[in-house]
C-alpha cells in the first residue's frame, strides 16, 4: 500500500489496544466504504491482553500470543503500522503526522490510545474537545 497516501483514508485508527482493533475490524465487518490505516506505537502485533497477566504468568500456558480477533478476516482490508508514533494532529486538515515523517490524511479519526492520560490532551485543539484537560506532558502536539 501507498506508505504516503494522497487519497484519505476512510478510517484511521491511532492505537493497537483491544479498542483500536476491535473499531477497526468493526468498521470492516460493517461495510464501511474507505480504506482503512491502523496506527500504533506498540511494535508487536496486536494481541489479547488478560491471557498473558493470568494463564501465562501463573505458569498455567506458553508465553504465546493469543490473537485479538476471533475472525481475523478484517485484517486484509487493514493497512496495519506498527512501530508508529502519532506526534501530531491537524483536525482542521484531517492530517496526522508520524515519527517517521509521513502525512497520513483521513476522513474519520478514532482515538484508541488507552488510559494513559498524557497521551490524550494536546493531540486536540481545545475548541474541539472539552473532555480533554491540558496536559503537562503531552506526548503530540495538535498542529506543526
Ligand atoms: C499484559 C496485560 C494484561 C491485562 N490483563 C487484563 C485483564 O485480565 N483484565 C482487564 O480488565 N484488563 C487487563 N489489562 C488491561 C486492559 O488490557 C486495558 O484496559 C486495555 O488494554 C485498554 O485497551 P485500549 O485499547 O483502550 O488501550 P491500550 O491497550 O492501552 O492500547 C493503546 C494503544 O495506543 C498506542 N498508542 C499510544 N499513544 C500512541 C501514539 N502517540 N501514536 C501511536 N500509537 C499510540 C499504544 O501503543 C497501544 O497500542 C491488561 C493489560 C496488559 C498490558
Amino acid at each position: 500500500m501507498d506508505s504516503n497516501p494522497t487519497q484519505p483514508f476512510g478510517l484511521l485508527v491511532i492505537g493497537s489496544g483491544p479498542a483500536g482493533v476491535h473499531a477497526a475490524a468493526a468498521y470492516v465487518e460493517a461495510g464501511g466504504p474507505g480504506p482503512v490505516c491502523l496506527v500504533s506505537a506498540d511494535p508487536d502485533e496486536p494481541y489479547q491482553r488478560p491471557p498473558l497477566s493470568k494463564a501465562v504468568l501463573g505458569g498455567k500456558e506458553p508465553a504465546e500470543v493469543t490473537p485479538i480477533l476471533e475472525d481475523d478476516s478484517a485484517w486484509a482490508r487493514i493497512d496495519l503500522r506498527l512501530g508508529t508514533r502519532v506526534e501530531a494532529l491537524d483536525t482542521d486538515r484531517r492530517r496526522v503526522r508520524t515519527d517517521d515523517g509521513q502525512e497520513l490524511p483521513y476522513d474519520r479519526l478514532i482515538l484508541a490510545t488507552g488510559p494513559s492520560r498524557p497521551h490524550c490532551p494536546e493531540w486536540i485543539p481545545v475548541r474541539r474537545s472539552s473532555r480533554c484537560a491540558p496536559s503537562s506532558t503531552p506526548a503530540v502536539s495538535s498542529t506543526w
